[in-house]
């Protein structure tokens, strides 16, 4: 975690996740909009660390902040470094997410599913609570818009590869449609993006990591998407171009 206090007068972004595929795309290009970027990670620190130097690079503001969305304690110490560092926050992008290696559903532990879920939703939904009691206005909040990552899995159903993963992106369809009408009255939007095959190495984690290359003929655009692809769609619902829009689930798949 850092220690470095950078009050601003930015709007800023908190990016779970953010140090690696689509949260880094995310990261760099919110710093170009403008926000004061933090950017969480799990466990590598340096690829957290290039994306704060890429940032700064271009003359922008992010800190790396090192936490366990899948643990209470470390969604904790994440919003406590905010809070040090920034004293504000004004959107968040919950997009820390994790695969399993390939299974049927007859073949899955209870181990497997717990992690899947705990990182994945409950992750996700405690990261909003901590979110909305600090941007709420009825809190003294300004306001502010937070962007979920959803998957199309969430709709295809993943089946052969990983139903426990689709099942854990349904219920982030599920909460972005509850949490958006929920804190309509607290000056918050929510929304959700489902990216589809997305060119990056959570399918090396997922022990696929061809995936990408060899699904590439299945999807209606012939390719995969880019991390960059799934970024502009997050910014532009964090963006005051989408004022009049939340609850919404934007596929960013290549119509698969
Ligand atoms: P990725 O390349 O595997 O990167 C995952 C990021 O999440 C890394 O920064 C990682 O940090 C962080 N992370 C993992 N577990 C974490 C935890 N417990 N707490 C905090 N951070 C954690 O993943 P990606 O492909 O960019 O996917 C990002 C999101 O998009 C996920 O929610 C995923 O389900 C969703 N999505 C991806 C695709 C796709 O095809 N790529 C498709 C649909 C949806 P460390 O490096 O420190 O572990």
């Amino acid at each position: 975690m850092s220690v470095m206090t950078t009050t601003t007068d930015k709007p800023v972004l908190l990016v779970t996740g953010g140090s690696r595929g689509i949260g880094a795309a995310i990261c760099v290009s919110a710093a170009r909009q403008g926000w004061a970027v933090a950017v969480n990670y799990a466990s590598n620190r340096a690829a957290a660390e290039a994306v704060v130097a890429a940032i700064e690079a271009e003359g922008g503001t992010a800190i790396a902040i090192e936490g366990d969305v899948g643990r209470q304690d470390g969604i904790d110490a994440i919003f406590a470094a905010v809070d040090e560092t920034f004293g504000r926050l004004d959107g968040l992008v919950n997009n820390a997410g994790i695969v399993a290696p390939p299974q049927r559903v007859e073949e899955m532990t209870a181990d497997r599913l717990d992690r899947l879920f705990r990182i994945n939703v409950s992750g996700s939904i405690l990261c909003a609570s901590a979110a909305v009691r600090r941007m709420s206005i009825r809190r003294g909040g300004r306001g502010g818009a937070i962007v979920n990552l959803s998957s199309i899995a969430a709709v295809l159903g993943a089946a052969g590869q990983y139903v426990d993963y689709a099942a854990t992106k349904g219920a982030i369809d599920t909460f972005t449609t509850g949490l958006s009408l929920e804190v309509v009255d607290d000056g918050i939007r929510v929304n959700a993006v489902r990216p589809g095959i997305i060119d990056t190495e959570i399918h090396a984690s997922g022990g696929l990591p061809d995936r990408a290359r060899a699904l590439a003929s299945t999807i209606p655009m012939k390719r995969p998407g880019t991390a960059q692809e799934v970024a502009d769609a997050v910014l532009y619902l964090l963006s005051p171009s989408s004022s009049y829009v939340t609850g919404a689930i934007l596929n960013v798949s290549g119509g698969r």
